[in-house]
């Protein structure tokens, strides 16, 4: 009697939250070329198999990186000083403008879009973002200074090699390469990048000091900016994965507010995303445990959890994503314009 009583509760209750008593059509996106709104789809790049087309594991320490694109300098007319910019950026990175004393940035605007600015470390700085698929060709910034002073300079965008790695399928964990594994993924994937989009960035910055790598042992896996043929479509890479066994602490990369901190157990798993202002955002991926939730300031170098194998994955990493202005740039550049 209790039993029935309870399972027929359930029952009410399935349909009070709104449990579909039939499965939930999911439209599965048709397959695409164009990358630039399919930027978390990047998570199946991690999904090709241990043996075959993987690229082998490369240590890359820090200092072997490149170094950040050249820089030019142009003088400013009304003092000694100089307008710091990059000739060129390559898709995929993030281009430094700044100077080398006052007077400040005041607008800086690229392509026809503002970009913020700020201080850093005593100096004005603004961060230009490339999205890895925006057309390689000129562009033009267009700098206003606090005294009036206004310089126009042309920037090219440099196409960045993408080497392809083979088809890539879905773990079996997540319901492997069926209808319901892929809608599986769909699903959570939407829920995340939603939720990703609908972060309200800090109006300044939130840290003074530069970023950090999340991880003490740098052991890139797969870098940045591949892609992975699906057959159909090309799937860019817009992360970094480093090797991390389960259960390796990992650090916020500089101080700001946790903005996420939720399981999406069909795509990037335990996520943690951290706003540092002005559209900065660390976003750390597959976790076995997070240590810090929605609202928490975080100190640079704090811990926020453990590396893990949640979503989907092949095997235990951290995929590291850093957002510029809502654009996916290659974290390890990204690390390298805080070297003075
Ligand atoms: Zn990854």
């Amino acid at each position: 009697m209790v039993k029935l009583f309870l399972i027929s509760g359930i029952i009410a209750l399935a349909i009070a939250i709104g449990l579909a008593i039939e499965p939930r059509q999911v439209v599965i996106a048709p397959p695409q070329t164009n990358t630039q709104n399919t930027e978390e789809l990047a998570i199946i790049a991690e999904q090709i198999p241990a043996t075959g087309t993987q690229n082998p594991p490369v240590a890359l320490p820090l200092e072997t990186l490149p170094e950040p694109l050249p820089e030019t300098k142009i003088p400013l007319a009304a003092t000694k000083a100089s307008l710091i910019a990059p000739e060129e950026i390559l898709q995929g990175n993030v281009g430094r403008i700044t100077t080398d004393d006052a007077p400040f940035l005041k607008k800086v605007v690229f392509d026809g879009v503002e970009i913020p600015t700020f201080v850093y470390a005593g100096k004005p700085r603004t961060f230009i973002a490339i999205d890895l698929a925006k057309k390689p060709g000129t562009y033009d910034l267009k700098t206003t200074l606090t005294n009036g002073e206004t310089i126009s300079k042309k920037i090219a965008v440099i196409e960045r090699k993408k080497p392809l790695v083979e088809e890539v399928s879905i773990p079996e964990k997540i319901g492997g390469n069926t209808e319901v594994g892929q809608n599986n993924y769909l699903t959570s994937m939407n829920e995340a990048n939603t939720d990703i989009k609908n972060i309200v960035t800090a109006h300044a910055i939130t840290w003074t000091q530069e970023f950090i790598p999340p991880l003490t042992n740098i052991t890139i896996t797969n870098p940045y900016g591949y892609g992975v043929s699906t057959g159909a479509y090309v799937i860019p890479h817009k992360g970094t994965d480093f090797k991390a066994a389960v259960g390796t602490k990992l650090v916020a990369m500089n101080s700001g507010v946790v903005k996420i901190s939720k399981n999406y157990p069909f795509s990037y798993g335990n996520m943690v995303v951290i706003d540092h202002g002005l559209g900065i955002e660390t976003l750390y991926l597959h976790l076995s445990r997070m240590d810090v939730k929605v609202g928490d300031a975080v100190a640079r170098g704090q811990t926020i959890g453990l590396s893990g194998d949640t979503g989907y994955v092949s095997g235990p990493h951290l995929h590291l994503s850093i957002k510029v202005g809502g654009i996916s740039i290659d974290p390890m550049q990204f690390l390298k314009l805080f070297n003075p």
